[in-house]
């Protein structure tokens, strides 16, 4: 792995506590990194140009941040979060004193108030009381330190660069966490676009089986029951033969192994043709759009074809099934509730006349 890819990894580490945001961490971690550094590189500049007192001062701020960096990796958000703001706040208040009103100590509140706003999740009385508090102190400072040069006694090209350097990393760091709440947004809103899916998939589909169930069957009927002029479709009605027996003999575990069974005989006869779905307990309700009695005879007796092939073991024993269809080809003069009795009501002829066959 490569040094770049480690220090992602370090920077992206999980949160200490389980229900935090990881996102305001990573944040934190990010800004107080980036004024580590940015304190660092003035402090050299301080240096060179012989200001001791400056370079001092920005060391001192450059370790305050490293510790906050640091702290990230055992203390919870808001404590972290907090020492950060009070950090900002002291040195939103010394700029002026020590570097003059001419040093973009005013752009200080704004990645301030912009960092609160997006990591606390106080209401908006909180968030606007710190707007309020933070521009009075801003006021305070103003009506005493305005027009200042701060007792630092900096030549005019200090004055230039440190003016120039704060308002180039407010802007930056203003930037880097504006940037990261519009994606956690977006990712938020991508989470919750598939998370409905799955639901919806799960509201659909019988766990058993892994068929559509009689919810979704149903919406999917009233879908075609719209289209019904244009396009003809058959209901069949399907239920396994003498069900009761194979869980009285070998069990309730093999019952729902067969169940499965006949439900992959089913999905595969039909990929692409219709719709099974699992409609009661080993009932199931066959829906083929597009297709006519005779159609849908064919595609039945393949399914009988293929449901003779399947089989389930119970120890050496092998479990074999039939069923008995009832087959309706839908009629508009019906409702659709008729229609589907209908291919119950042939169901139980089926059953009638001795199973293992459909009635059309
Ligand atoms: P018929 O040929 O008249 O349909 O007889 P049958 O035994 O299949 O019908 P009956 O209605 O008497 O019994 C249906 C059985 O299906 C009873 C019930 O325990 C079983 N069954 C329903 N759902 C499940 C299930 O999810 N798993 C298992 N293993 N059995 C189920
Ligand atoms: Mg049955
Ligand atoms: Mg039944």
């Amino acid at each position: 792995m490569s040094i770049i890819q480690r220090f992602k990894d370090f920077v992206n580490k999980e949160t200490n506590r389980e229900n935090e945001s990881h996102k305001v961490t990573v944040l934190i971690r990010v800004l107080s990194l980036a004024l580590t550094l940015t304190s660092l590189v003035s402090a050299v500049v301080y240096l060179i140009s012989g200001f001791y007192h400056g370079a001092f001062m920005l060391v001192f701020s450059s370790l305050t941040y490293c510790a906050v960096f640091t702290l990230t990796y055992f203390f919870d958000n808001r404590c972290t979060l907090s020492l950060f703001i009070a950090i900002e706040g002291a040195i939103f208040i010394v700029t002026p004193v020590v570097f003059g009103w001419d040093s973009s100590v005013q752009a200080f509140p704004i990645l301030l108030v912009i960092i609160y706003f997006f990591s606390s999740y106080k209401g908006p009385v909180y968030k606007f009381s710190f707007i309020a508090a933070t521009f009075i102190v801003y006021m305070i400072l103003s009506m005493k330190f305005g027009g200042t040069t701060g007792v630092m006694d900096l030549s005019p090209a200090l004055h230039v660069y440190i003016r120039d350097a704060n308002m180039f990393i407010v802007l930056v760091l203003t930037g880097i966490a504006a940037y990261m709440f519009a994606n956690e947004k977006q990712d938020m809103e991508k989470k919750l676009i598939e998370y409905n899916k799955k639901l919806e998939e799960k509201a659909s589909v019988d766990p058993l089986t892994g068929l559509f169930n009689r919810r979704k069957c149903m919406e999917y009927l009233e879908e075609l029951e719209k289209k019904a002029s244009e396009q003809m479709f058959c209901i069949v009605m399907g239920d396994i033969d003498h069900f009761k027996n194979v869980n009285d003999t070998y069990g309730h575990d093999i019952g729902d192994l067969v169940l499965q069974g006949v439900a992959k005989v089913f999905t595969t006869c039909t990929r692409d043709i219709g719709l099974v779905s699992r409609w009661g307990g080993e009932e199931f309700l066959i829906v083929l759009p597009g297709m006519n009695g005779d159609e849908a005879m064919e595609v039945l007796f393949n399914i009988q074809s293929e449901m003779r092939k399947m089989c389930v073991m119970s120890g050496d024993q092998k479990i074999k099934v039939t069923l008995t269809y009832g087959l309706t080809e839908y009629d508009p003069a019906l409702t659709l509730d008729q229609n589907i009795k209908d291919a119950d009501d042939k169901l139980y002829l089926g059953k009638q006349q001795g199973r293992d066959t459909v009635i059309f």
